[in-house]
C-alpha cells in the first residue's frame, strides 16, 4: 500500500470560503503548515468589519487573497491555471453548496487539481439521514459528491461531525453560542454519544495519498460525549449542578415540521445526532472509509475539557464597550 503522507508536500492549495466560521481554521491551518495557500473572497468583502479582519490577519500569516465567485467557472478556471493551484478546499456555507456546481466543472476542466475537498465537514450524509428540512441541504451534498466521482475528480471527503460549540437544537451558527448556565435541554435519554482540530486535520489530509477517494471520519475517543456527559463536564466546570429539561423526540420532529428556518433545520440535525445516533451508528469499515486517529496515530486532538476551559474563561470576561 502506499505509505503515509508527505510531512514535505507542499501543494498550492486554494480555500473557498477562508472567513466562514471552519474556513478561517482551515485556511490558518494551511498557512501555518508553510504551504502556499490562496484564499478566494468575494469582491466587497473588505466592507465588513468582521471579513476585513479575517482577510488582513491570514495576508499577514501569509496567505494570497484573490477576489471572485466560486460559482463563475470561467473565473475560477483562470485563477486554477493562473496560481497553479493543486489542492482545492471548499468550506462554503449551506446556502452555497450548489455554487461549487461551477466549481467542479472549472476543476474538471483544468484537469491539473489534485484534491478536491468540497464542503462537508459534517456527518456522512451517504449513511446520515436527517428528516426535512435538514435533509435538503445533504441531497444538495450528495449531488456534489455525485458529480465529483461521475468527473473522476480526485476527492477527499471529511466526516468531522460535531465541531461547534454546545449543541443547541434552535440556534442561527453554532459558533455564535456558548453552553448554558441556567438548564439543560437533553434530547431524549441523552445517551447517544456526538463529538475538533478540524483545520489541522484537513490540511494534512488534502495531499495524504492514503485518502484519495476517502471519506475521512472523526470521531477520536477522547471527545466521544453523550449529551449527560457533556451536561456533568460543564457543571464541573462551572462548579454547580443545573436542571435538566428533556426535549424528547417528538418535541424535536414538531420543530422540524414548522419549517422555520433556520430552527428547524438544526431540530432536524439534532434529532438525527441525538436520537438516531447518526455520528456512531456505523462501522468506519467501508473500502473508501478511514478514521483520522488511524492515519496519525501520533497527533492529540484538543479535548473537550479544554474546550470547556475556553468557554468558562470567556464567560467570566466582563463585557467591554469599545469605541474603536
Ligand atoms: P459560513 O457561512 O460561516 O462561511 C461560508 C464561507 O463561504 C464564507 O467565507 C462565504 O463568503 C463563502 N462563500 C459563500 N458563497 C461563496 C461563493 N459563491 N464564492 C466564494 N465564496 C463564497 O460557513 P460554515 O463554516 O458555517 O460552513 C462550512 C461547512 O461546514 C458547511 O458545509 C457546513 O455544513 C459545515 N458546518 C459544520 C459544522 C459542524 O459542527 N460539523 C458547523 C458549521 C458548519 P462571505 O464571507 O463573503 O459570505
Amino acid at each position: 500500500p502506499p505509505s503515509a503522507a508527505t510531512a514535505d508536500s507542499k501543494g498550492r492549495l486554494l480555500v473557498i470560503g477562508a472567513t466562514g466560521f471552519i474556513g478561517r481554521f482551515v485556511a490558518e491551518a494551511s498557512t501555518e503548515s508553510g504551504r502556499p495557500t490562496y484564499v478566494l473572497v468575494r469582491p466587497g468583502s473588505c466592507f465588513s468589519p468582521t471579513k476585513a479582519d479575517a482577510i488582513k490577519s491570514l495576508k499577514e500569516k501569509g496567505a494570497i487573497v484573490v477576489e471572485g465567485l466560486m460559482n463563475d467557472t470561467d473565473l475560477m478556471e483562470k485563477i486554477l491555471k493562473e496560481h497553479k493551484i493543486e489542492i482545492v478546499i471548499s468550506v462554503v456555507g449551506g446556502k452555497a453548496i450548489m455554487d461549487q456546481i461551477a466549481l467542479v466543472e472549472a476543476i474538471r476542466a483544468v484537469g491539473t487539481v489534485k484534491r478536491f475537498l468540497p464542503s462537508e465537514f459534517g456527518h456522512d450524509i451517504d449513511r446520515a439521514g436527517p428528516v426535512e428540512p435538514g435533509l435538503q441541504m445533504y441531497i444538495e451534498k450528495r449531488k456534489i459528491r455525485r458529480m465529483i466521482e461521475e468527473y473522476r475528480v480526485p476527492y477527499t471527503y471529511i466526516c468531522c461531525n460535531s465541531v461547534a460549540s454546545w449543541p443547541y437544537y434552535d440556534n442561527t451558527h453554532p459558533s455564535e453560542v456558548l453552553p448554558p448556565l441556567d438548564q439543560f435541554q437533553i434530547y431524549g435519554d441523552g445517551s447517544v454519544k456526538a463529538g475538533s482540530d478540524i483545520g489541522k486535520f484537513t490540511v494534512k489530509v488534502a495531499d495524504d495519498v492514503r485518502t484519495l477517494n476517502t471519506s475521512v471520519h472523526f470521531r477520536p475517543a477522547c471527545n466521544l460525549y453523550n449529551m449527560n456527559e457533556l451536561a456533568t463536564l460543564w457543571e464541573k466546570k462551572i462548579g454547580r449542578t443545573l436542571p435538566r429539561v428533556t426535549i424528547s423526540e417528538g418535541d424535536l420532529l414538531d420543530i422540524a415540521a414548522e419549517n422555520d428556518i433556520p430552527r428547524s433545520i438544526v431540530a432536524s440535525f439534532t434529532h438525527d445526532i441525538f436520537i438516531k445516533g447518526c455520528q456512531t451508528n456505523f462501522m468506519i469499515d467501508g473500502p473508501n472509509d478511514v478514521e483520522v486517529g488511524d492515519l496519525y496515530p501520533e497527533e492529540t486532538f484538543r479535548t473537550l475539557d479544554e474546550c470547556f476551559d475556553d468557554f468558562a474563561v470567556m464567560m467570566k470576561k466582563p463585557v467591554v464597550f469599545c469605541s474603536k
